[in-house]
């Protein structure tokens, strides 16, 4: 599983430990310093998790984080909370502000990954590499491979992107606005109708499999990947 991280911490030692144990992981790292400097990087690019120490300069990490809650575009991103204290007040403050997780230092960076790792499976599971079978279709992000009952099917990498978020989230209604924003990026103009031209040709590449109608389109609404007993 391969997510782009945003560690804000301002102590340079644990910041290059907790940088160096996520790499080694496979992710890839961007590090702030204080609020400031973490709101700029998730202005340039949203993160798909943020790792959040409590106790920063100027800004605390608990205002930075009601301050991603606040704003649309970010009050979907993951977060874990680093504390130095252990208190029981500082725990249930940190949850209450919509905090996902919340390590106490110091932390092994195993228990650190794993904690990572269950977050970005529960929140955002198009992230996480686990393969996916749905009614005979399977995808695995792996090797970005698609079958259908042990056939390859050929998606070009738009759909398999699309694919792969319908299907991590099944049964789902998704807007186009969201699912521009799940599978092509914020920060990407690029029209709604878009989204019809690669649903259609996805549905064109699991139609000789009779698979496309696992894709529904829902009047009014969006689209959603339907798991349901209706399908063959
Ligand atoms: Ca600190």
């Amino acid at each position: 599983m391969a997510a782009t991280i945003l560690v804000v911490e301002d102590e340079p030692a644990i910041q290059e430990l907790i940088s160096y144990s996520l790499r080694q992981a496979g992710h890839i790292v961007l590090c702030a310093e204080n609020a400031e400097q973490a709101m700029a990087a998730v202005n340039d690019a949203l993160p798909d998790l943020v790792l959040l120490d409590w106790m920063l300069p100027g800004m605390s990490g608990v205002e930075f984080a009601r301050m991603l809650r606040r704003v649309a575009r970010t009050k979907s991103i993951p977060i874990i909370m680093l504390t130095a204290r252990a208190e029981e007040s500082d725990k249930v403050a940190g949850l209450e502000i919509g905090a996902d997780d919340y390590i106490t230092k110091p932390f092994s960076p195993r228990e650190l990954i794993a904690r990572i790792k269950a977050v970005l499976r529960r929140r955002s599971p198009e992230v996480a590499d686990d393969m996916i079978e749905i009614k005979g279709l399977q995808l695995d992000p792996g090797t970005h491979r698609v079958t259908i009952n042990d056939e390859e099917v050929t998606l070009g990498p738009t759909e398999f992107r699309l694919l792969h978020f319908l299907m991590s989230h099944p049964e789902r209604v998704h807007t186009r606005t969201q699912l521009l924003d799940g599978v092509w990026g914020d920060h990407v103009f690029v029209e709604d109708r878009t989204v019809d031209v690669h649903i259609r040709r996805l549905r064109k590449a699991l139609e000789p499999a009779a698979k496309d109608t696992l894709v529904q389109t829902v009047r009014g609404s969006g689209y959603r990947l339907s798991a349901g007993p209706a399908m063959g």
